[in-house]
This record gives structure tokens, sequence and C-alpha cells, in this order.
């Protein structure tokens, strides 16, 4: 069974200018010990799926389709069941939660204090556990002293992620966590996460408008354009041999460490990803794309199997009889 599944999940925020539907039909699964990555422009609906699964999206938000935690279904679970599966299933490190932490309070508290609300252990033992936790994402234990400014973007980084593991989760978001990281401390933080994820057999889903950040890390990654998945398939293959027109833009906009050619010539790509409540007919990638045709405007294809383990949604993707 996998440990996160979403099945065909729509989302859709109201706002005083309409329903905005930012996520349109999105399938995934995720297995133990897995690292997904889920990549995309800002504004395609990455966040919002993180939000989705565990049920933090603003009142009033429509979501349909399933979300299943090891098979349960988080949209059916009682007040106190969905509180406990937020910290001891799953949890997220969100997206520019850098300055999240309490500033007037020692990170070891803040660790302490999560531990102490959602497990059943002593003061003693939790203290115990935030000196492990901390020397698990490679902190000294003596900075559970320190208060957040005492400490580096990278340090500050390397606590969230503390935090997020402190009710050990089988399943861990990480919503572009090293977006505000110098390269330097970025590759650093990465290389944590695959560490405890082999480690401790945590599944990952890591979201990032990166591309390049994914193709080493990710057993399978996942693209996304609109509030869809556009393209699926192995990271390496996805990113070396992109089928989707979306995807190959994409992994020509970030150029090759280390390769000056691509540095010197990134393709790019003009324009803006569209407003989920103003979508263009057809394809919604149509209008920026190098190789659309005039059925692009009015035919809207799902992902189809390009190759086995891939699968792209884009009308000039020949079908493979596998
Ligand atoms: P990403 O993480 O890929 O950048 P998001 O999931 O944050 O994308 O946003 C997807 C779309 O939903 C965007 O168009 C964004 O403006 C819109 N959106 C996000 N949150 C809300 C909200 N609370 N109300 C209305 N629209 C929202
Ligand atoms: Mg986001």
């Amino acid at each position: 069974m996998s440990v996160l599944e979403l099945q065909d999940l729509h989302v859709t925020y109201r706002s005083e200018g309409g329903p905005v539907p930012a996520v349109r039909g999105v399938s995934l699964s995720l297995e133990r010990g897995d690292t997904v990555g889920l990549a995309g422009e800002s504004g395609c609906g990455k966040s919002t799926i993180a939000a989705a699964v565990l049920r933090l999206l603003p009142k009033g938000t429509e979501v349909s389709g399933k979300v299943l935690l090891d098979g349960e279904d988080v949209y059916a679970m009682k007040p106190g069941r969905l509180r406990a599966v937020r910290w001891t299933s799953a949890a997220i490190v969100f997206q520019g939660a850098l300055h999240s932490l309490n500033p007037v309070r020692r990170v070891g508290n803040q660790i302490e204090e999560a531990i102490l609300l959602h497990t059943a252990v002593s003061p003693r033992a939790a203290r115990t556990r935030t000196g492990e936790l901390l020397v698990k994402v490679g902190l000294p234990a003596d900075r559970a002293q320190r208060y957040p400014h005492q400490l580096s973007g990278g340090q500050r980084q390397r606590v969230l992620i503390a935090l997020a593991l402190a009710c050990d989760p089988k399943v861990l978001i990480a919503d572009e966590p090293t977006t505000a990281l110098d390269v330097m401390v970025q590759a650093q933080v990465l290389a944590l996460l695959e560490e405890l994820q082999r480690e401790q057999g945590l599944s990952l889903l890591f979201i990032t408008h990166d591309l390049s950040v994914l193709t080493t890390t990710c057993e399978r990654l996942a693209v996304m354009y609109a509030g869809r998945i556009v393209e699926q398939g192995p990271g390496r293959e996805v990113f070396a041999q992109p089928h989707h027109p979306y995807t190959r833009a994409l992994a020509a906009a970030f150029p090759t460490i280390g390769d000056p050619a691509s540095r010197m010539n990134p393709a790019g790509l003009a324009g803006d990803p569209p407003d989920p409540s103003a979508l263009p007919s057809g394809c919604p990638f149509h209008v920026r794309c190098a190789v659309a045709t005039a059925e692009c405007s009015s035919l809207d294809v799902g992902l189809r199997v390009a190759a086995p383990g891939r699968s792209a949604a884009c009308v000039h993707v020949e079908a493979a009889h596998v």
C-alpha cells in the first residue's frame, strides 16, 4: 500500500473574483522510502497540494477526490485523529517558513513542545529526543539553547526539518525548503534530506520550481502545469529526455551544473503560467508552447503513456503501444 496517495484531487479556492481551480485532477502516489519530486513554475498548484494533504487549506475551499495516508481517507478523519496524523503520519516543511520559528523562544524549547504535545513522553525524554534530532539534522545538540536569530539561514532550515521530524512521521513533504538559501547550503540541505530518507525509510515528497534540483534525488518526478500533472516518470529520464514541451522548456531553463554551454545559453521560457480562474482553452500551455499547432487551442488531452513508466499530457506525444 502507498504511504500517500492522491486520487483525482481537485482543489478550488473561493475568492472575491470567483472560484480559483488551483488543482484540477491530480493523482499521485508515494511508496514507503520513495522520493517523489513535484516540479513546476510558481502558481501551478504545488503548495496547494501540500496543504491539501493535511487539510490545511483555508475554510471554504472546495476539495474533491481522495487523499489517503496509509490507506486512511484524510478527509473522513475526525478532528482528534487529524491532529494526531498531522505530526505522526505526515509532516510538512512549509515554503518560506524560515521566519516561522518563534523569535523569542529557544529553538530547543520549540521542538520539545511539539514532542510533548503530540506524543506521550516525559519532559526529560522530550529534551533528550530534541538533542538527538538536532544531531540527526547535522547541528550540535547545544544549538537547542539558541534563539532563531542566533542561527544562520541554513541552520534554521535544519531546525525546521528537525521540528517536522519531531514525532517520527512516515511522510515528509518539503515545499521548496531550500529556495531562500544560497547554492552551497541548498546542496547541504538536500543531501541531509536524502540521508534521512535512506536511514529512516522516510517517504519524501519534494516540491520545487527548480527541476535540476530533483533529477539526482527522485525516483519519480511529476511536472505540474496549471493545476495538473503534465508529465511523470523516473527523475533522470524525465529531465534528460522530456516528452512534454513544458518539461523541455523547464529543463532547458536551468543550466546544467558544470556545463558552460548550457549556462551561456539557457532556452528560457517566456511569460507566466495562466491564472487558474482564466485558463486558456484547449491545452493550457499552448499559448507559450514552441510546438503548438491549431488543434492545441481546442484539444486538452490528459496524461497518456509515452513509454514504459513515462506519461505526458500533450497531443504531440505519440502514445506508445505498451
Ligand atoms: P505553487 O505552490 O505551485 O506556486 P500555489 O499552490 O501556491 O502554487 O497556488 C496555485 C494557485 O492558487 C495560484 O494561482 C494562486 O494564486 C492560487 N491561490 C493560492 N492560495 C489561494 C487562496 N488562498 N485563495 C485564492 N487563490 C489562491
Ligand atoms: Mg508554492
